[in-house]
């Protein structure tokens, strides 16, 4: 497998605080890899970095070989590097076909019209959403939302994509269909770095793990291995 995301020795800092310190961790194309720690361990500013809504303070990124580090997000999405957000960032009086379709004109191939519409029924269609893409979004249930989230970042029709705590919020019954849900994306073959708390979905999706605490890595291994770290533990699973 080819290496597809590099970090090397990646630092953020906010005035006095280094939220990110020194971290180095890559992913090969295909793999499906949790990036964990404790609130306030700068998982997010990771995410962020990598998508260009921060540039690090030091250090570099390179994203199929090439540097993107301290690029605009609106450079890098176009390169192939997708991510949902925390908070679903749907667009309520638009139809969900529309919201996809605006994802789709913004994107990486500019759509607009009658391919847009196909373009983003074919990905309402991957997450299982098409039988609703003419309703407002604002009507949707919390997993539909999830879902239109997922497929506006398919819409980017990404290499790499960044899943920020997407099966947050999910009961039971919806978090194995979210999981199934990023199941099929892996078997399609795409790469896949997630932000998640919820352990059963972590054990069942990632094959590796990075934990972070205070910025640093503390553990980056297979998952089995990195979740019995004795320091990942201590930090981050409690006793
Ligand atoms: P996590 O996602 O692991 O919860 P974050 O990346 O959100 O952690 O935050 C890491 C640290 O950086 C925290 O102490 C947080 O308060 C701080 N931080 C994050 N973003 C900013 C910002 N824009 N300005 C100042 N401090 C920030």
């Amino acid at each position: 497998m080819t290496e597809i995301l590099a970090l090397s020795g990646i630092s953020k800092r906010f005035g006095g605080l280094t939220a990110v310190n020194e971290l180095s961790f890559s992913l090969k194309a295909g793999e499906v890899v949790g990036l964990l720690g404790p609130n306030g361990s700068g998982k997010t500013t990771v995410m962020n970095m990598i998508s260009g809504f921060l540039a690090p303070s030091e250090g570099l990124i390179a994203f199929k070989g090439e540097p993107i580090s301290g690029l605009p997000a609106h450079r890098i999405a176009p390169k192939g590097v997708a991510r949902t957000f925390q908070l679903v960032r749907a667009l309520p009086s638009l139809t969900v076909a529309e919201n996809v379709e605006t994802a789709l004109a913004f994107g990486r191939h500019k759509l607009w019209g009658a391919v847009a519409r196909e373009r983003a029924l074919h990905h309402l269609e991957e997450v299982g959403l098409a039988g609703r893409a003419g309703e407002k979004a604002s009507t949707l249930t919390y997993i539909d939302q999830k879902r239109m989230e997922l497929a506006r970042a398919l819409a980017a029709e990404p290499e790499l994509l960044l899943l920020d705590e997407w099966l947050a919020g999910l009961n039971p019954t919806e978090l194995l269909t979210g999981i199934d849900l990023i199941r099929s994306l892996e078997r399609r073959g795409m790469t896949i770095l997630l932000v998640e708390h919820v352990m059963d979905a972590i054990r069942a999706l990632c094959s590796r793990c990075v934990v972070m605490n205070a910025g640093r890595k503390i553990a980056d291994g297979p998952t089995f291995e990195a979740l019995r770290d004795p320091e990942v533990v201590r930090a981050y699973l409690g006793d």
